[in-house]
């Protein structure tokens, strides 16, 4: 029901910005979508769930008997200005990706391209699109991947935690955020605070509030999404994507001697 409820509200979003002519074009086609005649953008939640379906169904086959290590990443330069998304290029992006993880040893991966619009509670730095990843990468060791990306992951100010990996424990529920049109307003504050177990007491540390985005961020985003499509937030590394008769599978590409 969920899925059913956030495309009404984007719907509604959509129609009042009608005198955008974007946005107005966007609405009816969303309006417009059915299991019967679906509409393919990457703004509708329908068709979105569907694709995302089958790539969980793809990902389950291709992992029966690897090590998966789940991973979320900003990789460096993946940031726009508010207002400025559709000028992001998704291309650099993914070839960054493939860069940061360039001599790692594993088989395959495959990310899927997620947005935040980033802010510090007291306005320390200007709101801003952080652009990441979230994917897996399968057939690698997990403790090399985490200290690979602790090397080549700066910390900033306003991305205080670049990366994040673990290793998957086959609970499918890992793999339903992995697309989706769910996006986070996330507020940065200095003074949250956490549980040390070796201390047993608290401590002030970074964190992240997680509210849901403006309704001009949400537009924007949802015509940026309708812009690129669906299929364009997946990026493979070291194998590839096939369409079967039955769905997707994932096809992982030979490597070279070297
Ligand atoms: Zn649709």
């Amino acid at each position: 029901m969920k899925h059913a409820l956030r495309k009404d509200k984007d719907i509604k979003l959509l129609k009042r910005q009608r005198s955008e002519k974007e946005s107005k074009r966007l609405f009816r086609k969303l309006i417009k979508c059915s299991d019967k005649k679906p509409c393919g953008s990457g703004a509708c939640q329908r068709c979105t769930e569907t694709f995302s379906a089958i790539l969980r169904r793809a990902i389950r086959r291709a992992t029966k008997h690897e090590d998966v290590a789940i991973v979320t990443i900003v990789t460096p330069a993946s940031t726009a200005a508010i207002g400025s998304l559709d000028a992001f290029d998704h291309v650099n992006h993914a070839r960054r990706l493939r860069h940061l993880f360039r001599d790692v040893p594993y088989e395959w991966g495959l990310f899927v391209t997620d947005f935040s619009e980033n802010e510090h509670r007291t306005g320390r730095y200007e709101p801003f699109w952080c652009i990441h990843f979230h994917g897996l990468l399968v057939g690698g060791d997990v403790e090399v991947i985490r200290r690979v990306l602790a090397n080549r992951c700066l910390r900033t100010d306003a991305i205080p935690r670049p990366y994040f990996v673990e290793r998957w424990d086959r609970d499918v529920k890992a793999l339903r955020y992995l697309l989706g049109l769910d996006f986070d307003r996330r507020i940065g504050r200095d003074d949250g605070s956490r549980f040390n177990p070796k201390t047993g007491k608290r401590r002030v540390c970074r964190d992240v509030r997680h509210d849901p985005l403006r309704v001009a961020q949400r537009v924007e985003l949802l015509l940026h999404l309708h812009a690129i499509g669906v299929e364009s937030r997946i990026t493979m590394l070291r194998a590839q994507l096939r369409r079967t008769d039955d769905g997707l599978i994932v096809v992982p590409m030979r490597q070279s001697a070297s």
